[in-house]
């Protein structure tokens, strides 16, 4: 697999405080890779070290294969896009030439995508008004299209819903996507919402206190969040072939107790056992909600928002 950014061993340190402890991130390619923690847990300090914003006290990463430490950072670094904290707006400019000066900035001579930016995040038709009379959904909008100018290979997204009502929410969500799928960027993006990343995030890390506690794909994550019930059978191998007989999706667990997922009937499910003979000893519920899968990981220590 080939990785945008792989972070080792990174340390940040502010003052005698550590933020930021050993992170192991690996970032592939083409990933939605969402990065999930209560506030304080280290998100925005991760975000502004891997885009040069901040210095790692100790530890590496890469972009694209090139270390941090390498003079070639400087010109890697203008293949990624980032958001992190308030989007650097002028107030007194239109979208049009908010973008006009970030190509300005990043010595790009031709303006000609710009109408395409402007269409990618739904800003073509805000002609002349300023961006300081924007919703704030429009200006995280803005803020992406800033980001993206360049077209860069991945995009750093601090917490960008926060404050957004639920149409902003979407907007964003579904901006995202977009870019994702079209322009095959990469998007590394935080929140303190699992919830809210489930709808995009095609990859996971979970961070508290500085620490990165897991790392996992959305497929692991739904199978350990989906409403599934555990059976305690007597007979295993006979109640798989119920299953696959019935076409119910099932995992066999070390213990010989199955794991089954989706809505079920349980009366179904114990007629169909009844006809092989296969005894149903006991059927235990799961259906675990992301939060609860989130909140049992960070621990209840702190406040989730
Ligand atoms: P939030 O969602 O609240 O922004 P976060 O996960 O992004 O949370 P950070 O902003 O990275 O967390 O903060 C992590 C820890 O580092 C916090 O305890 C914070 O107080 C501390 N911290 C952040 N910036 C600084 C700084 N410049 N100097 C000292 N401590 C800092």
């Amino acid at each position: 697999m080939e990785y945008v950014l792989e972070t080792s061993s990174l340390c940040k340190n502010y003052g005698k405080n550590r933020i930021l402890s050993n992170i192991d991130l690996k970032i592939p390619k083409g990933s939605i890779y969402g990065l999930v923690g209560k506030n304080g847990a280290g998100k925005t300090t991760l975000m502004r070290v891997v885009t040069g914003l901040q210095s790692p006290t100790s530890g590496t990463y890469t972009l694209s294969g090139v270390k941090n430490t390498d003079m070639k950072i400087t010109k890697v670094r203008r293949r990624m896009g980032a958001l992190v904290e308030t989007p650097g707006l002028y107030k007194n400019l239109s979208a049009y030439d908010n973008l006009k000066l970030q190509y300005i900035n990043l010595g790009l001579t031709s303006y000609d995508t710009i109408p395409e930016l402007l269409e990618l995040v739904s800003l073509k038709d805000t002609g002349k008004k300023h961006a300081g009379k924007f919703s704030l959904g429009m200006r995280q909008r803005l803020g992406v299209a800033l980001a993206m100018c360049g077209n860069p290979d991945i995009l750093v997204l601090d917490e960008p819903v926060n404050g957004l009502d639920p149409q902003g929410i979407i907007e964003m969500r579904e901006m995202l996507l977009k870019i994702n799928k079209e322009r095959s960027t990469t998007i590394l993006i935080s929140s303190h919402i699992l919830d809210e990343l489930s709808r995009l995030a095609t990859d996971y890390a979970f961070i508290d206190n500085g620490r990165i506690l897991q790392t996992l794909s959305a497929e692991d994550l739904l199978r350990k969040t989906t409403k599934a019930a555990r059976l305690i059978v007597s007979d295993t191998k006979a109640m798989c072939r119920v299953l696959d007989n019935t076409g119910f999706k099932y995992e066999v667990a070390s213990d010989g107790s199955i794991d089954v997922f989706g809505d079920i009937n349980i009366t179904r499910m114990v007629h169909e056992a009844d006809k092989e003979d296969v005894e149903i000893l006991k059927v235990i519920e799961n259906d675990e909600t992301l939060e609860a899968y989130f909140m049992n990981l960070v621990g209840n220590g702190g406040e989730q928002s």
